[in-house]
């Protein structure tokens, strides 16, 4: 805190003095010497190790307060009643409504009211600093085969600029990216949704099952959709004739209510000529955030649910 913070008590517009004995017995305690009898606290050392020296005249006056003297100046105020005087604007900050009216007419507007339960040093803190406001990020572009790409984890949260437009957009694509020339930094989900990536850059994010969707469902995904980490290259699934939908990482659990997508996962383990013991020992052990896990799917067209796993 750059400057000085006043504890002082006001009646109809004015400073009154404080009850120097009060004063005393909150500040004494917190005296790093011994403070001779009779005399004001002229020091202050707090429980975190800051520390300020202290002048009592009408009120009491705290140079430059660490946050551990906050704390003190808050009990001051609590135990005296009185208001603190900020170097700030909310320029004071009174203990209760009442109080407002007993401030020169000038500070009143710039009052704020802390109830003494709620008034410590971190409050104190509160309204001198404000924390900032959370940022409000942008809506994310449609993604029509990876609707929810922040739930899937493959778009975050980020104050990053986009390696293909520069931009800080709010939000950074976490996923793979393939390609001959793929760039150092991370891209914004925008210039995966509109192509910008693709088409600059020469990129691609997803490989799709050959032949199975129409050439524009094909491209949509590879060089549009977001996509995700896999241990295992498998293409993008189709069914009645378009891409699936990414929903997300699905471990047994997740899976239960899918017997459509177990069932795929037991056709593909047959494929692989599993037995049935180790093929539903395989699916038991699917884990949505660890390994084997397994990817969950759902068709545009008729809703059935398909899954694909990592064989490892
Ligand atoms: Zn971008
Ligand atoms: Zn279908």
């Amino acid at each position: 805190m750059g400057s000085g913070i006043y504890v002082h008590a006001f009646r109809d517009g004015a400073i009154v003095p404080m009850d120097a004995a009060a004063v005393r017995e909150v500040l004494a305690p917190y005296a790093p010497y011994d403070v001779p009898d009779g005399e004001p606290v002229e020091w202050v050392r707090a429980a975190d190790g800051s520390d300020a020296d202290v002048y009592l005249h009408h009120g009491v006056s705290f140079d430059r307060p660490g946050p551990g003297v906050l704390d003190i100046v808050a009990e001051l105020a609590r135990r005296t009643g009185a208001a603190i005087v900020l170097p700030t604007d909310p320029t004071v900050i009174v203990t209760s409504a009442a109080d407002v009216r007993h401030l020169p007419q000038e500070l009143r507007a710039r009052a704020v009211v802390v109830p003494p339960a709620a008034l410590t040093g971190q409050a104190i803190e509160q309204v001198v600093r404000p924390r900032p406001e959370p940022r409000r990020r942008p809506m994310l572009p449609p993604f029509p085969y990876h609707p929810d790409p922040v739930a899937t984890g493959s778009v975050t949260a980020a104050d990053e600029p986009c390696v293909c437009c520069g931009h800080d957009q709010g939000w950074i694509y976490t996923g793979p990216v393939h390609g001959e020339d793929v760039p150092d930094g991370r891209l914004c989900p925008y210039c995966v949704a509109y192509g910008t990536a693709a088409k600059r850059l020469g990129v691609f994010f997803n490989d799709v099952e050959a032949g199975r969707m129409p050439d524009e469902a094909a491209r949509q995904i590879c060089e549009r959709t977001p996509g995700f980490a896999t241990w295992q290259d498998w293409g993008w699934p189709a069914h009645c004739g378009d891409g699936a939908v990414f929903l997300g990482t699905a471990g047994a659990r997740e899976l239960r209510p899918y017997p459509d997508a177990l069932d795929e996962l037991r056709g593909q383990c047959a494929e692989w000529g599993w037995a049935a013991g180790p093929t539903e020992e395989f699916l038991a052990a699917l884990d949505q955030d660890g390994q084997p896990t397994a990817y969950l799917f759902r068709c545009r067209i008729c809703g059935t649910h398909l899954a694909r796993a990592d064989f490892t």
